[in-house]
């Protein structure tokens, strides 16, 4: 027999529906979803997301902008191509509540610079303890970088082959990846959670760009 607070309502949908909202208004007053880019997602329940849909304005989300997304179905009329990058990751990770998606400066400028490498290492941070589960400025916090492709069902196979591996010896993976000259995409166990990872990550790559072009 099901425990009644397992149950999904449309209470559910609501909640999740307003999260992304939230999240896209946020993001958008802090210039990080430019000329209607990047998308939103929080999950409802074990089988469906609430995600944007293409081509709108995230500072200005209505419900009507959101989609009720099954996790194992196909991408609804309307729906981002890059909804599949985030229904692949909520499929592999139950645990991920909520995934955010922007196109902000920093991060997108980042990826670029360090997509040879493959990743960006955070370390010597006090903000990266905003990343859940890192409790010091010394732990090495690996962020996967993946060349940018218009194929997002190759990105998303790329994408999901190297998270299931682990990162590189001494490091924690990040809850995040860039994608090269394009943007971060952050999760969470929760909205909330999420919506702190995606604004330590893009003041954390501010950070190590000012670094590298202060001259004393
Ligand atoms: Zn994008």
């Amino acid at each position: 027999m099901a425990i009644a607070w397992a149950v999904p309502s449309e209470d559910d949908a609501e909640t999740a529906v307003n999260a992304v909202i939230a999240a896209g208004r946020a993001a958008a007053a802090r210039h990080w979803v430019p000329a209607t880019s990047g998308n939103f997602s929080v999950r409802i329940d074990e089988t469906r997301v609430a995600i944007t849909r293409s081509g709108v304005d995230k500072g200005a989300l209505i419900p009507a902008d959101v989609l009720i997304q099954s996790i194992d179905r196909p991408l609804l009329p309307g729906s981002s191509a890059e909804a599949a990058l985030h229904l692949r990751l909520y499929a592999d990770s139950p645990e991920i509540g909520a995934i955010f998606h922007t196109h902000g400066l920093n991060a997108t400028v980042i990826g670029r610079a360090h997509v040879a490498d493959g990743a960006v290492t955070l370390h010597g941070w006090e903000l990266q303890k905003a990343l859940a589960g890192i409790t010091s400025h010394e732990t090495h916090i690996e962020v996967p970088i993946f060349a940018n492709d218009q194929d997002v069902a190759a990105l998303s196979l790329r994408v999901a082959d190297r998270l299931a591996e682990p990162p590189s010896a001494g490091h924690i993976r990040a809850p995040g990846y860039l994608l090269a000259g394009h943007g971060l995409y952050a999760w969470g166990r929760s909205a909330a959670d999420a919506a702190r990872h995606l604004e330590a990550f893009e003041v954390l790559f501010s950070q190590i760009l000012l670094l590298r072009t202060y001259q004393p």
